[in-house]
């Protein structure tokens, strides 16, 4: 169900929040004891059943009093559950970033998106699991088993936000919340199926999100429709007293109600050679973004292929800022502070070391060695500060396209949803499944990966609308309008 079928359901009667809410406790019960479990969700929270029954007792009230619709209009997301990541504080829920170094941990406070979003009325559904610290492509580097993809169980969620993509595609949330520092919202997205926005960097608060690379860092959001992500979007947005890197969102009152892009006579496309011509571009993807391009086409918008060569610097830019971030943004999580401690009374270098040792999984270690090797007296100056300037000029170069393009259109990645067990073992190969997204994070632009066909084993390929910073809502209702030919929502 979408957004809107969900608050049509629960203002007609027809629904309760509760009864939806139970249901999806059902479904996530019964997926726990399946054959092979989707395993989204890593926790359904105890309070989302008294939460639902304050939700239908306002709605209960206001129908009494015949303001429904004044009720839905101050909480547009009024009963409807959703799925978060569990590295997003919910107040006295527990969170674990999908590592033991944090097993037990409970929230002290609420991010802001989530206040925001309880505010207009939704419902923390639960936590859903991801890759150890946001840190993976395909909730593989999970500490709580990896979560498999609803289009076929054998094949990767993709990630870092796997859990709440997987949950949003199997029906299990009404639309989910994720994080992105280097794509990790729309390749998940794409790998399941459904819609995933990465917002420009600084609409969202960061404020309770767990920080990667804070540089990069942002909230996301799955759903199975544009509009399902412009309402959630709506609720969120905007400047932030806790986060000095919030920003307001000028086409904020454009998502209430967004409708489909019309004008694609005037809409000029740039597709990079970079991203179109690679080596390790699957021909089904490439086949699915050919027919995503004639379909531009047969609208009338105007497609040209440009030249980027910095692009190709992407990836390695993107693992040289992430990991030094990573690695000092990891370091409070020293066994004093946060989380789980292993003290065997030698002192504090023994209780840093045995903390960090037990509690970080292998792909957590060999990030943060990258990055304090990178941010070694020995480099500092060289690699990091490349890193750097490769990302200012990144950010110069697709700001400039932008000044004569409306959007920047490529495959969210070069491959479909690859076998669990596949890339596990193989870092680089893994890290190559960022290719096509980075670029976004590096230039703090936004863009949307929309589902836009399958490959021969049946997997879901999706298809990024990228544009300038602050142009969400004219990326979402282009995306709308694909959605109202080409979906099936
Ligand atoms: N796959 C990328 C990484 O591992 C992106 C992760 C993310 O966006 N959180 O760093």
């Amino acid at each position: 169900m979408t957004i809107l079928d969900t608050v049509n359901k629960l203002k007609s009667g027809e629904i309760t929040s509760r009864s939806l809410v139970e249901s999806l406790k059902a479904t996530f019960e019964a997926d726990k004891k399946s054959e092979l479990p989707l395993n989204a969700f890593l926790e359904i929270f105890e309070d989302a059943t008294a939460k639902a029954e304050a939700c239908d007792k306002e709605i209960a009230e206001a129908k009494a009093k015949g303001s429904l619709d004044k009720l839905f209009e101050e909480k547009p997301l009024l009963g409807v559950p959703f799925a978060s990541k569990d590295n997003i504080n919910v107040r006295g829920q527990k969170i674990t970033c999908g590592s033991k170094i944090l097993e037990g941990y409970v929230a002290p406070y609420s991010a802001t998106v989530i206040n925001r979003l309880e505010k207009a009325g939704a419902i923390p559904l639960g936590r859903c699991n991801q890759d150890e610290f946001a840190m993976g492509s395909s909730t593989e580097y999970s500490s709580y088993g990896p979560t498999r993809n609803p289009a076929n169980r054998q094949y990767v969620s993709g990630g870092s936000s796997g859990g709440s993509a997987a949950a949003v595609a199997s029906n299990q949330a009404v639309f989910g919340i994720g994080t992105e520092t280097g794509g990790s919202v729309r390749l998940p997205a794409s790998y399941c199926g459904i819609y995933g926005l990465k917002p420009t960097y600084g609409v969202l608060s960061r404020w309770g999100v767990v920080a990667y690379g804070s540089s990069l860092d942002q909230v996301g959001i799955l759903g199975h429709t544009p509009r399902d992500i412009a309402l959630p979007l709506y609720a969120m947005a905007g400047e932030d007293f806790y986060d000095d890197t919030s920003a307001d969102l000028p086409c904020k009152e454009d998502l209430k109600n967004l409708k489909a892009y019309t004008d694609f006579s005037s809409l000029k496309i740039a597709v990079p050679k970079q991203f179109a011509e690679t080596k390790g571009l699957d021909e089904d993807v490439a086949k699915v973004f050919e027919e995503t391009k004639q379909w531009f086409i047969s609208k009338g918008a105007k497609i040209e292929i440009v030249d980027l060569p910095i692009l190709d610097a992407s990836i390695a830019s993107y693992y040289v800022i992430a990991l030094s971030e990573a690695a000092s943004n990891l370091s409070r999580f020293d066994g004093i502070r946060y989380g789980n401690r292993i003290d065997s009374g030698k002192g504090y270098d023994e209780l840093y070391v045995e903390t960090r040792s037990n509690g970080f999984g292998p792909e957590v270690k060999r990030r943060i060695i990258i990055g304090n090797y990178v941010l070694s007296e020995q480099f500092s100056g060289s690699t990091y500060k490349k890193g750097m300037s490769v990302r200012a000029r990144i950010q110069k170069e697709v700001a400039k396209l932008y000044e004569s393009y409306d959007l920047i259109l490529c495959p969210t990645c070069p491959t479909a949803a690859f076998k669990l067990g596949q890339k596990v073992d193989n870092p680089l190969e893994m890290y190559l499944s960022d290719l096509y997204t980075v670029f976004v994070n590096l230039s703090r632009c936004t863009s949307i990966s929309v589902p836009a066909g399958k490959n021969r084993d049946g997997m879901p390929v999706g298809i990024q609308f990228a544009g300038p910073m602050f142009s969400e809502a004219k990326i979402l209702s282009i995306a709308q309008a694909w959605e109202d030919e080409k979906g099936n929502n």
